[in-house]
């Protein structure tokens, strides 16, 4: 997917290399109102600490690309050594467990509990530890950092959609919302 990119911004973008393109892109930057990007009131479990979720990567992480980076980007980049477990930052109900040659990788959505949300991790490792319809708890391991896909250096690629991914709802900047779960673990 590098074509897409303009050869000056890979070269550029190669500390953090990360590039993950998923159909659909322009969708991309479907602006989010206010309200929404605030965080607050949303919802009963989006209010301040954890609000009931923890951070997606064990380990040591950095963050890389957040949402929009230039590109579209759905999602937050979180840097970490492969294998490093990735966990449900939200409990939930498994929606999707899937591989995506040229995109995702192998990823995985989640319908977090009570959230109307829909939590997604990709690039994973082939080993998936849940399927399609279990259910999961928060903080479970469903997978371990990898680099399949569309990816150059063992990342997870985390989203936080508003409704359904791909399926009626919108992509959300998860960043904040990520750092405070990271602070809250
Ligand atoms: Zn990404």
């Amino acid at each position: 997917m590098k074509t897409q990119l303009a050869s000056g911004r890979v070269r550029s973008r190669a500390r953090t290399a990360i590039i993950s393109i998923l159909g659909a892109s322009s969708l991309a930057l479907v602006a989010a109102p206010a309200s929404a990007q605030a965080g607050g009131g949303v919802s009963a479990n989006d209010g301040g600490g954890s609000g009931g979720h923890t951070f997606p990567v064990r380990g040591r992480h950095t963050y890389g690309d957040g949402f929009g980076a230039g590109r579209g980007h759905k999602g937050q980049d979180l840097l970490a050594n492969c294998r490093k477990d990735v966990v449900a930052a939200r409990g939930g109900r498994v929606k999707v467990v899937d591989y995506e040659a040229g995109g995702a990788g192998n990823y995985v959505v989640i319908r977090g509990k009570r959230t109307g949300r829909d939590y997604v991790y990709m690039h994973m490792l082939d080993r998936i530890k849940v399927r399609r319809g279990e259910r999961v708890q928060t903080g479970e391991t469903i997978g371990l950092v990898g680099s399949t896909g569309s990816s150059t250096a063992c990342h997870l690629h985390f989203e936080l959609w508003d409704g359904g991914w791909y399926s009626g709802g919108r992509p959300l900047d998860p960043t904040r919302r990520l750092r405070r779960w990271d602070r809250s673990n």
